[in-house]
């Protein structure tokens, strides 16, 4: 049996299927029964709100088992450090056959299911918006969330591959991109948004993975009691004796990169479990043995590139220059990456510069030298970790291939949690984490504070305006033009002789008047932000050199000249740019089938646009023209690939539809580009390089996030605000002051206030009027004032809970309930 309160494994995620069933079924009754009456499962029902009101009711509830509140259709997730035996199928099967959020127990299920059916009854893409601090449980709730979410999609005979496929891609990504920390033994050290697309009939049609920001800085040390990514150790541990020798493989303790904290074992984490899992998940999101070799060749080859030592020449104190002390290891890197071992040693010892026409080769001092060695490392690993998703991706939207007219997505967003490391050791990386955490903050507010209110005053209601923190000044302080800290930080970077004190003396200069910028009393190369979870300081020292992160050109080259085509692809092209290309040329081929079929089977052409359909997306006539700007832009580089399967191909092929639609003659010759090969892509791409990429990590971080800003704002959102019920990791404990800093700076007092003082239902008076005719006096014919009236006369509905605004009736939950009771008798 499963030991209890053991972390349930995935893949397939069959969770608690090996428990007995008896122990489910006395959880599942307990679980269901009413809890006591000091107990809510929905904060908003609380009858006197304070803040310790709020902490009791949900100490009480964790204490007997309840990690789950709603706040309204907000979900607070307070994580126990110990899971409860609530995510198996009987759990799965309750929720799924639930319609509405309240009828059960709070759950993260009813989440997921209420995003699928709503999506599926307004027609509209929606997207669940996860935060809370690292640790708080994030991650996990995503797996769940996605689990459910693949369960109650109406299978098809080939959507199930996808399901499997997508749920197949969390430890993929956990293992390259998680870490163990002090606040977390699974950190996510990048971010990453997942979407689930689906058909109109409510099946699963493919899904992307959008990343954020994977943080490098890790791969070559680690702070005290942190470790390197997970897939080194699951590796060194799990490796088979041929994989060990196929692989060069070493102990944990014998790597620069693992060693320094001499931290390998992790309690909780079985290595070799999780490297059994791990390939088995590499393998069913469709990386073959062979792709499996070559990933692990790679990261052999970045921890062997940390144990290359540099030394001074002996004998020679004067020299300063750089040689490799063990030179053995070269010949065996050469090998893993299959490169010249003697163009190797050279890039990693020597400067080529090109000055006027000459070529002045100079050797690196040994400083020089590690760091150039480091940014490889840096550079490889990063370049290993963005291919595994774009394949992923592939394997993700390469199985939509059905046709279809319309669809929508869920969306889930789960980024790395607010930190603060300690005064002395934040650094770039933190200040990029809370820079998106503070976004995401902004956007909970915007729209449980600021649209709410809005739309309260311009509907004229009586409303008392409910005070929160808006954090939108110090969102503003990052970007403001000309001078946000991002800007400011960018340009010292790019100034050739500036240094890190330069960079802080900017910053001071033009940021020390704005409110959440603040210069510390000490002298020392740090500033503080005064973020909504808090203030913390980072340190100024590594900024320039991480928000540059150069893998220099000589290197480069070394690695663009390798035997092996996968090396080539990690570092030769653009991985974004090899997936643009792929996404093209299968346009073209699926044009040219496309073509055919039409010759052959004679369809008629309007018709068969809709039917039209590429890997990713499908043609249907509501495209508008104009649109090759964006393929050009695209093709170009300037707009990101998360956009790409949204449009690029739908342009490609209205363009060729289009074509096809006209006689070649009357196209205007004014329209660009013309895509009249795949040599005209090609030339599009050829004129001008992707030269127009943002090109530093906060800019590249700023774009992305701003997409996924835009991304977000066009779905109906949901939030889950986790919860960390202690900082030591302990199973069910619920410390009082963590979780009260948490509600503090969540506002979590606020939103049960305004969720609490709203009206969660809004009605349009005519759409009022013809869903509750039969109730009405007047039928479909009635007015406003006869909605009033019945509404007043109503036997049970309290006034109070009810007002009319301009053009909608504002109704609490209980009041809409009623009502639909009531028609539902009728
Ligand atoms: P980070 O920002 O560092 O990535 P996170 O918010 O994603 O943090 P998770 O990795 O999801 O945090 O959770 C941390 C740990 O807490 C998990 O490894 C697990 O042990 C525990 N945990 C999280 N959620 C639950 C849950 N619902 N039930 C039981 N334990 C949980
Ligand atoms: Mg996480």
């Amino acid at each position: 049996m499963k030991e209890k309160g053991s972390r349930p494994q995935g893949p397939n995620i069959t969770f608690v299927s090996t428990e007995t069933s008896s122990t489910i079924d006395s959880f599942l009754a307990k679980f269901l029964t009413q809890p006591q009456d000091r107990e809510y499962a929905d904060l908003c029902m609380l009858p006197e709100l304070t803040e310790q009101t709020l902490l009791d009711n949900l100490r009480d509830r964790f204490n007997s088992g309840h990690i789950y509140t709603y706040i309204g259709p907000i979900l607070v997730a307070v994580n126990p450090f110990n899971f409860f035996p609530i995510y198996n199928p009987k759990y799965a099967r309750l929720y799924s056959q639930s319609r509405r959020l309240g009828a059960l127990p709070p759950h993260i299920f009813a989440i997921a299911d209420i995003t699928y059916h709503n999506m599926l009854r307004i027609k509209e893409s929606q997207c669940v918006v996860i935060s809370g601090e690292s640790g708080s449980g994030k991650t996990e709730s995503t797996n769940f969330l996605l689990h459910h979410l693949t369960t109650l999609s109406q299978k098809g005979s080939d959507g199930s591959s996808v399901e499997q496929t997508l749920l197949s891609a969390g430890p993929v990504l956990e293992a390259f991109g998680n870490a163990v920390t002090v606040q977390n033994n699974n950190s996510s050290r990048f971010g990453k948004f997942i979407k689930v697309n689906y058909r109109e009939n409510g099946m699963v049609s493919g899904a992307n993975v959008e990343i954020y920001l994977l943080e490098k800085s890790r791969i070559i040390s680690q702070a005290v009691g942190e470790r390197n990514y997970h897939v080194f150790y699951y590796l060194l541990e799990g490796a088979t004796d041929e994989d060990r020798k196929k692989h060069f493989l070493l102990q944990p303790n014998d790597y620069h990169y693992l060693n320094q904290n001499n931290f390998f074992s992790c309690e909780g984490i079985n290595e070799k479990y999780e490297y059994d899992r791990l390939k088995h998940s590499m393998e069913a999101v469709g990386f073959s043995k062979d792709s499996q070799d070559k990933i692990f060749g790679m990261i052999s080859a970045v921890l062997l590139l940390g144990n290359i030592e540099f030394i001074k020449r002996p004998g020679y104190h004067s020299d300063e220059n750089a040689y490799i002390g063990n030179e053995e290891l070269i010949d065996v890197i050469a090998e893993l990456l299959n490169i010249k071992a003697q163009q190797l040693h050279q890039a990693l010892t020597m400067r080529r510069t090109v000055l006027r026409n000459d070529t002045v080769i100079t050797r690196y001092n040994v400083s020089e030298a590690v760091f150039n060695k480091n940014a490889m490392s840096k550079c490889l690993y990063n370049a290993l970790f963005h291919w595994i998703v774009l394949r992923m991706n592939q394997a993700l939207i390469k199985r939509d291939t059905a046709i279809r007219k319309k669809g929508y997505y869920i969306g889930i967003l789960d980024i790395f949690g607010f930190e603060d490391v300690g005064a002395e050791w934040n650094s770039f990386e933190q200040l990029c984490i809370n820079y998106a955490n503070e976004h995401l903050q902004a956007y909970f507010n915007q729209h449980i504070f600021q649209f709410e209110q809005e739309e309260y005053l311009k509907e004229n209601i009586t409303w008392t305006n409910i005070e929160y923190t808006d954090n939108t000044e110090c969102v503003h302080l990052f970007q403001q033009k000309p001078y946000g800290l991002l800007r400011l930080i960018d340009e010292e970077s790019n100034i050739n002789n500036a240094t890190d004190q330069s960079m802080l003396l900017k910053l001071n200069t033009y940021l020390s008047n704005n409110e959440y910028y603040e210069i510390p009393h000490k002298k020392e190369d740090a500033f503080i932000i005064a973020h909504y979870a808090g203030k913390v300081k980072y340190q100024i020292a590594g900024f320039r050199e991480k928000n540059k992160d150069l893998m220099r050109h000589d290197v480069m080259m070394v690695l663009k000249n390798s035997k092996s085509a996968f090396v080539r692809e990690l570092v030769g092209d653009d991985p974004i740019a090899i997936y643009r290309w792929n996404l093209v040329r299968n346009t073209f081929k699926a044009v040219n089938a496309f073509k055919k079929s039409i010759q052959s089977r004679r369809i008629r052409r309007a018709e068969s646009v809709d039917r039209l359909m590429v890997p990713n997306e499908p043609l249907n006539a509501s495209h508008k023209r104009g649109s090759d700007s964006h393929l050009s832009a695209f093709l170009r580089g300037e707009i990101s690939e998360a956009i790409v399967p949204d449009f690029c191909d739908t342009s490609v092929f209205k363009t060729i539809v289009t074509r096809a639609k006209k006689p070649q003659t009357k196209q205007k010759p004014e329209r660009q580009p013309t895509l009249r090969s795949l040599q005209a892509v090609k030339e599009i791409i050829g004129k001008k390089p992707l030269s127009n990429k943002p090109s530093s990590v906060s800019r590249q971080f700023e774009y992305s996030l701003s997409r996924l800003m835009k991304t977000l704002s066009s779905a109906t959102p949901y939030f889950i605000r986790c919860i960390k019920s202690n900082n030591e990791k302990i199973p069910n404990f619920f410390d009082d002051n963590i979780i009260l800093r948490q509600l503090r700076y969540t506002g979590m007092l606020e939103t049960v206030r305004i969720r609490r003082a709203g009206y969660s239902v809004r009605i349009e008076y005519e759409q009022f009027i013809n869903q509750y005719r039969i109730l009405l006096p007047n039928g479909q014919n009635s007015t406003r004032k006869d909605v009033e009236e019945y509404i007043s006369k109503h036997p049970y509905i309290d006034a109070n809970n009810v007002q009319y605004g301009r053009t909608k009736i504002f109704l609490r939950d209980a009041e809409k309930l009623l009502l639909d009771d009531h028609l539902h008798r009728i």
